[in-house]
């Protein structure tokens, strides 16, 4: 297992109750016993004791290994001034560092932990968000979409380098293109961007005229979003790497997000990846059945089957298709009450009344 960063933040001597000193024989008699009574079989899913007991098992993660114990405690020994690692606080501006190769052992655990990279005026892009308002039909079927983004993006004059074509960026000398001089201090070292590039690691002779050597440039672009078949109105689409362009050579690009709205449609609504449909019937057609012609998203009518006794509610499923727009179509079934009767309705009613038939209350008498 790799150190955890978390090492620095968390007492697992405290969390299992044991002096530092403790014994291995100790540390694993105290796992055992709040273990036992953290367990989650033994506490019908209180969240709290799951996550003490989480924290516990982790603790004997660590104490209940020799090596991991012993890697564990120097971390410990050191921290005080482990804060000062963090890769947050030595910022681009410099700072506070380790000198990993002085260190052994304990150099490559921190290694591992903070990674050996080091400080450069490389910044990665901005993320960008933009909305786009989306066909009820292609949301459901899914379609292809240029949206339009105005931001940082890649200089196109000088692809980005900042240099003035076809004079290339070259590597600083005085830092060797780290960014960044070193002055010893014993076992760390203190770092401070270098002057002589700003902390970029290369210099520019002759900057680009178009982007002035930032080798970005403010202007509109469009940037294909795949969006998927299935789309909610309101969904987020993260498109990797499709943001505003970073600063200065190997920054890394920003995230482009797309926020989609999706145009309600007069006819159709929607279930999950579903389209649904009412659709109303008479009384007639629900009690004997029906053949009932009903619209499909791309303007054709596919016709569906009611059995005889259909009740209001049901719902029928018309399976995915091309004129569904790709999505399975849930019909359901409204039986309307008719309003204004003519007299021969009305004495057919009658009559079908005084014929008798099932008494629909049969279950409320007592
Ligand atoms: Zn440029
Ligand atoms: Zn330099």
């Amino acid at each position: 297992m790799e150190p955890q960063r978390e090492w620095f933040e968390k007492d697992y001597y405290k969390t299992l109750g044991v002096a530092e000193d403790a014994s291995a024989s100790d540390i694993a008699k105290a796992y055992r016993k709040l273990a036992k009574k953290l367990h989650p079989d033994a506490n019908g899913g209180d969240s709290a004791v799951e996550e003490r007991f989480k924290e516990v098992a982790s603790a004997y993660d660590v104490l209940g290994d020799a090596s991991k114990r012993k890697s564990y405690d120097e971390v410990r020994r050191l921290g005080p001034m482990a804060g000062a690692f963090g890769p947050g606080r030595a910022g681009p501006g410099g700072g506070f560092n380790v000198n990993f190769d002085q260190m052994g052992d304990l150099g490559d655990l921190f290694g591992n932990m903070f990674g050996r990279r080091r400080n450069t005026a490389a910044q990665r892009g901005a993320d960008i968000e933009t909305e786009v308002k989306l066909d009820f039909a292609d949301a459901v079927s899914g379609t292809t979409i240029a949206v339009p983004v105005t931001g940082e993006a890649r200089c196109r004059k000088c692809e980005g380098l900042g240099a003035e074509p076809p004079a290339k960026p070259r590597s600083c000398g005085a830092c060797a293109g780290t960014g960044v001089n070193d002055e010893n201090q014993g076992l760390f070292s203190f770092s401070r961007p270098c002057g002589a590039c700003a902390g970029r690691g290369n210099v520019i002779d002759d900057p680009c005229r178009a982007c002035r050597g930032r080798g970005v440039e403010n202007r509109r672009r469009e940037v294909k979003a795949r969006i998927p078949a299935g789309v909610k109105d309101g969904q987020r689409i993260k498109l990797s790497g499709r943001g505003a362009a970073g600063h200065s050579i190997g920054a890394k690009p920003g995230d482009l997000y797309v926020r989609v709205h999706v145009k309600p449609h007069r006819t159709f609504g929607r279930d999950g990846k579903n389209l649904t449909l009412s659709v109303p019937v008479t009384f007639s057609e629900a009690a004997l059945g029906a053949q009932i012609p009903v619209p499909t998203l791309d303007g054709s009518t596919v016709t569906i089957r009611i059995p005889p006794g259909t009740e209001t509610g049901r719902r029928l499923r018309i399976p995915a298709s091309p004129a569904t727009g790709g999505a399975d179509l849930i019909v359901e079934v409204e039986v309307v009450v008719p309003q204004n009767l003519s007299d021969e309705q009305r004495a057919a009613l009658e009559a079908l009344a005084a014929a008798g038939g099932e008494d629909p209350r049969a279950h409320l008498k007592t």
